[in-house]
This record gives C-alpha cells, structure tokens and sequence, in this order.
C-alpha cells in the first residue's frame, strides 16, 4: 500500500496502517506507537516482542 505506514502500540499490541503516525493508539490510547514499517517483511513479525526488547 503506497503511502501507508504501519504502526504498532506499545500498550496492547494493535497494529494500526496510516499514511502518518498517530496522535494515540485507536484500540487504548496509549501514545506509544512504533513505527514497525520497516520490520513487516520479517519472519514472525506478528508473533510477541522478545524478551528485552
Ligand atoms: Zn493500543
């Protein structure tokens, strides 16, 4: 999707695509979003965070 920028929250996980970074996460609030873009072509992208990071 051309544009389009996927953002992942913090707090509870969702994964919200937008052509810019949200204010707050849609789903809690939270205003930690990650720009998680770069990371979707990755194996188990979707899978939880590992520990530490
Ligand atoms: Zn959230």
């Amino acid at each position: 999707m051309p544009g389009v920028r996927f953002y992942a929250c913090g707090r509870c996980d969702a994964v919200h695509a937008l052509p810019d970074r949200p204010t707050a996460c849609a789903e809690c609030g939270a205003t930690r979003l990650d720009d998680v873009t770069d990371r979707l072509g990755e194996a188990g992208y979707f899978a939880p965070p590992r520990p530490g990071e």
